[in-house]
Parts: C-alpha cells; structure tokens; sequence
C-alpha cells in the first residue's frame, strides 16, 4: 500500500518544541503566560491594522464569544453564508437564535451581496432586523467585501467574518480578518497553521478584547474572594497550545506562499483538462491563501461525476473530499430561512478539495499528476 496523502496535515516549523519548552522551565503550564500575550502580540502585527485579538481554545469559542458581545440573544435572526463548515452557523444555535441562510456568488463562491440584501429586505418586512452577518471566507478565498460591507453598513447591522480558513488572505490589501467588527480565526489541525486546536477573535477595541478574555476565563469579578455577575466560558488557550502557536507563526508567510504554489501545481495540471474549473482569484483584487485547492467538473462537458475523481484518488490512497454541503441542506438546519437559489448546492454536488498540504513533496505531487494523467474526464 502506498503512503497516504493527506488533504491538509499539521506542518510544524521545528520552533514550536522552543517556546513549549519553555512553558514546561518555568511551569506556567496553563491558560495564560507569555506565549499567549506574545501570540496574541504576532497576530495582531501579522493583521497590521488597529484591531486586537484574545486568543481562545476554538474558532468555534470565538464566534460564540462574538455572536454573544453583539448582543445575539433568544429569538433573533442571525444572517450566515449557507456554504461554509457547520462551525460558522452553531454557535448561533447556542444562543437560541435563528440561522438564516444566504446562497453564495457564482465565481467567488462567498456570500452573495444580492441575496444578502433580499434576506435582510425581507427579515425587516417581517419585523426581524437581523442582530449579525456572518461572511465566510473560504477555502481561503476572500468575499466580495466591498459590496457585503456596503450593504452591512447601510442597513447598520455588524459583521463577522468567519476567517478561520483565511489567515494570510487579503482583499485589496486588506487583511481577510480586520473588515468585520470581529472576526474568528481557527488554529485547528488541518488550518494553514494550527496549536493542535485553538482559535482566535479579532475585535475592533481594547474592550472587545478584555471582555472577551473575561468572558473566556469564567467571568470572574475582580474582588478576592471567587465573584461572578455574569455567565462565563472557559474558553481561552492554553501556554502550552500558544507556543506551538508562536513558532508556527515565524513561518505562515512560508506556509501561504507554499500553499499557494500548490494551486499554481494545480493550475498547470489542469490547464489542458477540458470540464474542470480549477477556483481561483476573480482579479488581481483578491489574494487567497489557497488553503485548499478545489476544483469543480462542467458537467456540461463531461458525465464523469466528483465521486467518481475521488474514487480514483482514494485507489491511490489520495485523501480528498467534497466541497462543504450547504447549510440550508443540513438536516439539523432543514427549518431555518434560506435565500438564494441553488449556486452553493451545484458547487456542492460537482466539487473537489485536493491535496493541498504545505508540507507536500515533489513525489507526491507527482503521485497526483500521475493519477489525473490517467483518468478520462
Ligand atoms: C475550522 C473552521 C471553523 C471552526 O474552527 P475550530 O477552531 O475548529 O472551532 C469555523 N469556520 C470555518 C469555515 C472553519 O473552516
């Protein structure tokens, strides 16, 4: 049996082992120490703009805590990309309010500006303003910021950007990650750089941050004696997770350009390949950092199936998998709103995530060129 090829592993820098030894000399093995404020420090001049971020156990912790300060509560409606991981829409879910679906753009595959802006026309006709936009960017690749932006804050209803797959994206110079008046980040074992698991939230002010990190560590008053006013979470990162964390971001410049070599590999790979659409940057405006590559099959041009493709990869022990299966067709999401049509359903039913690894060698490389030279589309 040949080795397997994964979609996307962890791939450490050999500098982790560093600051985590250094939790373990001066024992501050828990959550807080300096490798938490020193990586909450590198992400906030990675992101180079005035933004702040409190670094937390989850992605998913971080939309909660966001969803949370913006005052979503019992009952109220939450706008959120249909076509993004079931980790964008849950933690509305945890705070009794109500998803409602968007369908995404055709070439961006984000959220569409148009159907946003029919849910919200028709949520206000209903007499439920949305409290949130949740905008996904995925697979790396940055929304239609512009136009959702506009319309957000037209209607004054805050973002969220879910940027848990698009840490060293950009959108016109723009850091995928500063647009909303939060953002989360993910730090889980397949992200383009990972704390084993682990997350993030960009907030807007120093008090966004420090409410988080209170809400996060069981919203203790400050008196000596264990007080609590609040409902609180345990939800920040450990010392230990943040050391992986530091070393991992000395090197997400590398790890983004390699990922995005990865995608030029592709592109060659497919150039010639009549039937395959290989999802790739509009214009010049958007810089993905191509976490994962993915494709989709014009069925128009050929009969072969997404299933299909990946069955051949699996017979070479290639992992792949589908493109995220909309929300709208979640069974657990079957009642909630949804706006669109079927843009995010097509992508689903005819799409591809490949290999996209930054640690990927040139042999396995060739071991997928090998399998798509073979196969008849
Ligand atoms: C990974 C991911 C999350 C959740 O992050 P966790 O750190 O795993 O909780 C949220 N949204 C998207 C789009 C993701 O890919």
């Amino acid at each position: 049996m040949k080795s397997k090829i994964w979609l996307s592993s962890p791939h450490m820098s050999g500098r982790e082992m560093k600051y985590v030894q250094e939790a373990f000399d001066q024992n501050w093995v828990a959550p807080l120490g300096k490798n938490v404020d020193e990586f909450e420090g590198a992400i906030q001049r990675f992101l180079n703009e005035d933004k702040f971020v409190a670094a937390l156990s989850s992605g998913t912790a971080a939309l909660h805590l966001a969803l949370m300060q913006l005052g979503v509560g019992y009952g109220d409606d939450v706008i959120c990309q249909s076509f993004t991981f079931s980790a964008s829409a849950n933690p509305i879910k945890y705070l009794g309010a109500n998803p409602v679906f968007v369908d995404s753009d055709p070439v961006n595959w984000n959220m569409s500006p148009i159907y946003l802006e029919e849910a919200i026309k028709d949520r206000i006709s209903k007499n439920k303003k949305p409290k949130a936009v949740i905008v996904v960017h995925l697979y790396g690749m940055p929304a239609l910021m512009e136009e959702i932006t506009e319309i957000c804050n037209r209607y004054e209803i805050p973002l969220v950007e879910d940027s848990a797959e698009a840490l060293g994206s950009s959108y016109k110079n723009k850091m995928c990650g500063t647009f909303g008046e939060f953002a989360i980040l993910s730090f889980n074992g397949n992200k383009i750089i990972t704390t084993s698991g682990g997350g993030a939230l960009v907030t807007s002010t120093k008090e966004q941050k420090e409410k988080t990190i209170f809400l996060s560590t069981q919203a203790r008053d400050s008196a000596p004696h264990y007080q609590h006013s609040e409902i609180g979470y345990n939800y920040r990162l450990s010392n230990i997770c943040a050391g992986i964390g530091r070393g991992q971001m000395e090197v997400l410049d590398e790890r983004v350009r390699q990922r995005r070599s990865n995608h030029e590999f592709y592109r060659e790979v497919f150039s010639d390949i009549e039937g395959v659409n290989l999802f790739s940057e509009a214009n010049t405006d958007f810089f993905s950092n191509h976490w994962l590559s993915c494709i989709t099959i014009n069925k128009s041009i050929t009969t072969k199936t997404n299933h299909q493709l990946m069955q051949a990869f699996a017979e070479d022990n290639i992992e792949t998998r589908p493109l995220w299966k909309p929300m709208h067709l979640q069974p657990v999401f079957k009642d909630c709103p949804y706006y669109g049509e079927t843009v995010s359903e097509d992508l689903f039913n005819t799409g591809v995530c490949l290999p996209s690894g930054s640690n990927m060698t040139n042999d396995e490389k060739n071991r997928i060129y090998e399998v798509i030279s073979k196969y008849e589309f």
